[in-house]
């Protein structure tokens, strides 16, 4: 008896040991998450990276010049900021050129328009297209339709974007920007111009991404800008034909192959364990992509170089992706998850940042259940930055798609996005939008994270339930 209590009590004390070390390494953590948060919350790090971007590069559109220059600032930046290592993996795709374009009103009154072609779109015969117009609240309205009152007309897709601190108002409407041709086509429409998917009221037309799909005829496709969406409507609605002149010259012209760019502060015990971070490095070309996305890459950058700067050893490795080609299709997320398909478990979690510079206010994580001690360290990591925890339901960044589908659990850092699709896809998407103190925030929050899943002992995998979906 006395020998199993003298046993016991040694356990306990044993026990009591161990989880006083935990504790006061947990303390150190925390202690060290918040040194991170404040320096990194003083430093203009993330600024500076977004002013040499949007300054040396400025637009960079997928298969543009600019694109490589673009790939060529990247791997000059991380080297800079001191990443261990750096390299490109190549991204091949079909290069869509914009060319000449132009819209106007003709009958019954004469009105030129702030037009731009969508991504993807052919362009119209070299003297333009001349119809009727026929406008549709929804692109609903339009699958809708009798063909008869489609045909030989251009179809107007006037559905209104609501602004949201979530942007949950871009999904519903984004639909007639990617399906419009596709729908009006079906019905013998000769070419379809949306109403831009924006909450603004400024005189910038949004491009973005449409489709064709096989089986349908291709018909052009364009956005106008909303005031201009505003007028065309008002024009309609007074009952007499309204015709619209519009012409462009878009076109597909062979391939290219730019690069995904990749730098890592690698890992001092696990090495091949990867958290990762990133943005995209493309960008639309009529603006210089400052909010889209290029504040995603400044802030990751930024966060993962500020971690090495500090001093500190992450256990895993840190990753940024820069991702090609986001916006013509996610080309650079496909060949990264299939160049890396043999190492997807090694991937612990990861967050992406493209949704614009505004500061984070609150956070979503995606993981099993007993990662929740991981889940609840980094809630008190982020609450003195200001960022809520809202719940285990986290969806991935756009470039993170093919990942999360293969079981990487992700965490949502999600941003202020009230002004983002003010800005999303415009000539207006430019540097001085940027609020420098949003963008330390965003880049303080990036590292807390990035460095506590990095000396977190646990994996971060989706729930399992989640991954047989
Ligand atoms: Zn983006």
């Amino acid at each position: 008896m006395k020998q199993y209590s003298i046993v016991i009590s040694l356990l306990g004390a044993l026990l009591y040991g161990i989880a006083q070390s935990v504790a006061a390494d947990n303390t150190k953590l925390e202690d060290d998450a918040n040194r991170i948060a404040a320096e990194a919350l003083k430093s203009p790090l993330a600024y500076q990276i977004l002013e040499s971007l949007t300054t040396e590069v400025g637009p960079r559109m997928a298969g543009t010049e600019q694109d490589a220059l673009a790939v060529k600032w990247a791997v000059e930046k991380f080297k800079q900021l001191d990443f261990d290592r750096v390299w490109t993996e190549p991204v091949t795709f079909p290069v869509w050129q914009r060319g000449e374009e132009s819209a106007s009103i003709v009958a019954p009154y004469k009105h030129q328009l702030a037009v731009t072609a969508l991504g993807m779109s052919i362009g119209t015969p070299e003297q333009g297209i001349e119809a009727e117009v026929v406008s549709f609240p929804t692109l609903k309205h339009l699958s809708e339709a009798d063909p008869k009152q489609v045909e030989g007309k251009i179809v107007f897709i006037n559905h209104k974007m609501e602004r949201h601190r979530d942007g949950r108002g871009y999904g519903p409407v984004v639909k007639g920007r990617g399906a419009g041709a596709v729908e009006g086509a079906k019905k013998g429409a000769v070419a379809v111009v949306i109403r831009s998917v924006g909450t603004d009221s400024h005189r910038f037309p949004h491009t973005g991404m449409m489709r064709y799909a096989d089986g349908v005829k291709k018909i052009p496709a364009a956005a106008i800008s909303n005031p201009d969406a505003d007028l065309l409507q008002r024009i309609i609605d007074r009952g007499e034909p309204v015709r619209m002149h519009l012409q462009l010259d878009a076109k597909i012209v062979g391939e290219y192959t730019s690069a995904n760019v990749i730098g890592e502060i690698t890992g001092s015990e696990k090495p091949e364990e990867i958290i990762l971070i990133g943005g995209h490095l493309d960008s639309w070309d009529l603006g210089t992509g400052a909010v889209d996305d290029g504040a995603g890459v400044a802030i990751t950058m930024a966060a993962a170089a500020f971690i090495k700067k500090m001093g500190f050893k992450p256990k895993r490795t840190i990753r940024v992706v820069l991702f090609a080609n986001e916006e013509q299709g996610l080309v650079g997320a496909k060949a990264y998850a299939k160049a890396h398909a043999d190492e997807i478990n090694n991937h612990i979690t990861g967050s992406e940042s493209d949704f614009g510079a505004g500061r984070i206010y609150e956070f979503q994580s995606n993981v099993q259940s007993d990662a929740l001690p991981f889940v609840h360290q980094l809630q008190r990591a982020l609450k003195p930055l200001g960022v809520e925890y809202a719940g285990n339901q986290a969806g991935p960044g756009p470039d993170l798609i093919p990942l999360y589908r293969a079981g990487m659990g992700v965490f949502s850092l999600e941003q202020d996005g009230t002004d983002y699709f003010d800005l999303h896809h415009t000539p207006d998407d430019t540097l001085d939008k940027v609020d420098p103190e949003a963008l330390a925030q965003n880049q303080a929050v990036y590292a807390v994270f990035a460095y506590l899943a990095a000396q977190y002992e646990g994996r971060l995998d989706l729930p399992e339930q989640k991954k047989k979906q």
